[in-house]
């Protein structure tokens, strides 16, 4: 995607996002703190979330805060005691970045493994969306709230051996629909598709993939700040694909 963004882009929004601490999430949260973000930093490492602050700080962003929650173990009820300590130090959410993740086995689906599918579920499916349903009204306190999720090529197009995780992944962009239309006119929900990229899932999905052949996760961040700015106000419903044109699976 070519977008050049205003180097104040995302001055005085608050933003969140899940998975911070390490590939693409993490890339994310420093790159929305680069264009003038005030970053929640959430994930389940305490060590390295706060090597994330700690670079945001460095670079000279403003000073982002982190919370634990683990999307495997969490409940209800975890979701909102975290949307309430969120609430104890901001206003409001302007924009949520769903992108924690959990790939799960690659094998047919007569070997999925029961535990490691109901895993899979919970991280990228049930705990999504508790945390979303807690975070809904701290989002709605914002004028131009922007809500995404993390989707996946397989969660367009069906693909042998991706089991549990191409179906969160359709599960995923179904939560998304249903969202933007309840939301039309309130808070736009969509999905990005980052494309194969170089981060430690993509390494355990495809071992024997140069990862020189896959983009960075720096590489792809001009779709993830352009939907959290103003420059795509008016989008909703949409899953977009931060690598438009590659095509799906290995790197050659
Ligand atoms: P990584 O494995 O590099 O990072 C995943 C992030 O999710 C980490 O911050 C990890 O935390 C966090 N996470 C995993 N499980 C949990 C949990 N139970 N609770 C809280 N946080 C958790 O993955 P990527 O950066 O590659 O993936 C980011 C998103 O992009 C995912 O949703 C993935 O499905 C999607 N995606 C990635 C593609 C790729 O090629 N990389 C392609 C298509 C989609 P920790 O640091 O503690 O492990």
């Amino acid at each position: 995607m070519h977008y050049q963004p205003q180097r104040d882009l995302l001055q005085n929004r608050i933003i969140l996002v899940t998975g911070a601490s390490d590939g693409i999430g993490r890339e994310a949260a420093l790159t929305y703190a680069r264009y003038g973000a005030s970053v929640i930093l959430v994930g389940r490492n305490e060590d390295k979330l706060r090597a994330v602050a700690q670079q945001i700080q460095q670079e000279g962003g403003l000073a982002s805060q982190w919370f634990i929650l683990d999307l495997l173990t969490c409940t209800p009820e975890a979701c909102q005691q975290l949307a309430q300590k969120i609430s104890i130090h901001y206003p409001r959410l302007d924009g949520v970045l769903h992108n924690a993740g959990l790939l799960g086995d690659v094998v047919p689906m007569d070997q999925q493994k029961i535990d490691v599918w109901q895993d899979v579920m919970q991280v990228n499916v049930n705990g999504t969306f508790m945390l979303t349903q807690a975070l809904l009204p701290l989002l709605l306190k914002s004028d131009s709230g922007s809500l995404v999720f993390t989707s996946s090529s397989v969660g367009q197009q069906g693909r042998a051996h991706w089991g549990a995780y191409a179906v969160s992944k359709f599960a995923t962009e179904g939560m998304m629909q249903v969202l933007a239309e309840e939301y039309q006119g309130q808070l736009r929900v969509n999905c990005i598709n980052p494309g194969g990229t170089r981060t430690g899932m993509r390494a355990n999905a495809f071992p024997t993939e140069d990862p020189q052949k896959l983009k960075t996760p720096a590489d792809i961040m001009p779709l993830y700040l352009w939907l959290m700015g103003d420059d795509s106000r008016r989008k909703t419903g949409t899953t977009f694909d931060a690598q438009p044109g590659r095509k799906p699976g290995i790197s050659q």
